[in-house]
Parts: C-alpha cells; structure tokens; sequence
C-alpha cells in the first residue's frame, strides 16, 4: 500500500512540471545553433578542391568536375552516402568556401537503401528547404544594396566636385579677366606716360 501510494505521489507531482515532450510531428523541435543535422550544397560556391572527400573518415562522398573554357574548374556531380555518414561534420569543417555545410533537417527515413544516396540536386534542394538559403539571399540583397548605395553615393560627390571645378574655373577666368582689364588700363597709362615723355 505504501508502495502505491510512493508511486502516485510521484506520477502526481511530475503532472505540474513542465512537458519535456512534443507533439511530432506537428510540433517540431528548435535545434541548437550547431546541430549536426543532414548537410546543404552550394554547387556556385564549391572550387573542386576535394577536401571534403578526403578527409571523410568513411568515405561517403564522391564528386567530380571539369574545367570551363576560362580554365575554372566546376562541380559535376556531388554525392553523399547516408547509408555511412555519421554525421560528424569533418567535411564542412575542412571545406574553404563554405560550400558544403549542415543543417537542422534530421529526417532521413526511407524504405530503401539506395535512397539514402543522395546527388548534387537533393542536396541544393535541402540547402533551399532547410539550410542557408533564405540568409545567404538576404545577405546579397544587403550587398547590393549597399553597393548601390555606396555608388550613388560616388556619383554625387563627383558631381559635386565637377561642380566645385567649374565654378572655380568661372572664378579663374573672371579673375584672369579682370587681371587682363588691369593690365590693359596699366598699359595705357604706361602708353599715356610714355608718350608723355
Ligand atoms: S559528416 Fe562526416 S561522415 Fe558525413 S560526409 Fe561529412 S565527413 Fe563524411
Ligand atoms: S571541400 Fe568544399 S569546395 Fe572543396 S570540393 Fe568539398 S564542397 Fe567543394
């Protein structure tokens, strides 16, 4: 009876706690800033440097690329093998442009295998579902902003400064005018005197 009792008291004093539980998958939790979550591709961004492949420590990626006719080289194909990626992030730690990164999707379950092996295309489209896509979007239109910004800026101080050209020029002149009038009234004086002597 004791034991019971013991037993309620517990199960009663948890119902005024707050629920650690979500109701998934209508309510979805909120990761943590650095949750290793399924990665995002930039195909743009990625210089072919292979690095991630590399370092890999199960060999889950492939990729390949080519060289434009610019001699730049550009990604084929990119690939990742879920089947034995473990997530540790070792390749967008590696990865100099960012170009591979994680995100906060973490729902990979599937009935085949074969479509834990996931291309260039799924990954882009995992950057624009669920990666950086919207920040990195916001970030160039900032960019561009502020470029145009700062070039209508430009515009109007050279304005301002051929403005301040002209008006000094019209200055000069007046006073190479004036100067030349001076000269011309000193002249005939001088003439005056000159024939007065
Ligand atoms: S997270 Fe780790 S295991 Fe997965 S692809 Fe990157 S380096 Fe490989
Ligand atoms: S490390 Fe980054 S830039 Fe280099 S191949 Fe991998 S994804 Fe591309």
């Amino acid at each position: 009876m004791f034991g019971f009792l013991k037993g309620l008291s517990v199960t009663f004093s948890q119902m005024t706690k707050k629920k650690l539980t979500l109701q998934y998958p209508e309510v979805r939790p909120v990761w943590p800033e650095h949750f290793r979550g399924i990665h995002e591709f930039i195909p743009e961004l990625c210089i072919v440097c292979n690095q991630c492949a590399r370092i890999c420590p199960t060999n889950c990626i492939s990729l390949s690329g080519s060289r434009d006719e610019n001699k730049k080289l550009h990604i084929d194909t990119y690939d990742i093998n879920f089947e034995i990626c473990i997530l540790c992030d070792l390749c967008t730690e590696v990865c100099p442009t960012e170009s591979i990164l994680m995100t906060d999707q973490f729902e990979l379950a599937t009935y085949s295998r074969d479509d834990l092996y996931k291309d260039m295309h799924w990954l882009y489209a995992n950057h624009v579902n669920h990666g950086s896509y919207n920040k990195l979007q916001a970030q160039k239109a900032q960019a561009e902003k502020e470029a145009q910004e700062a070039a209508a800026q430009a515009a109007k101080e050279e304005q301002v400064a051929t403005q301040t050209a002209t008006q000094e020029s019209g200055n000069g002149n007046e006073t190479a005018d004036r100067s030349t009038k001076g000269t011309a009234a000193d002249g005939s004086v001088a003439t005056k005197e000159g024939g007065d002597a």
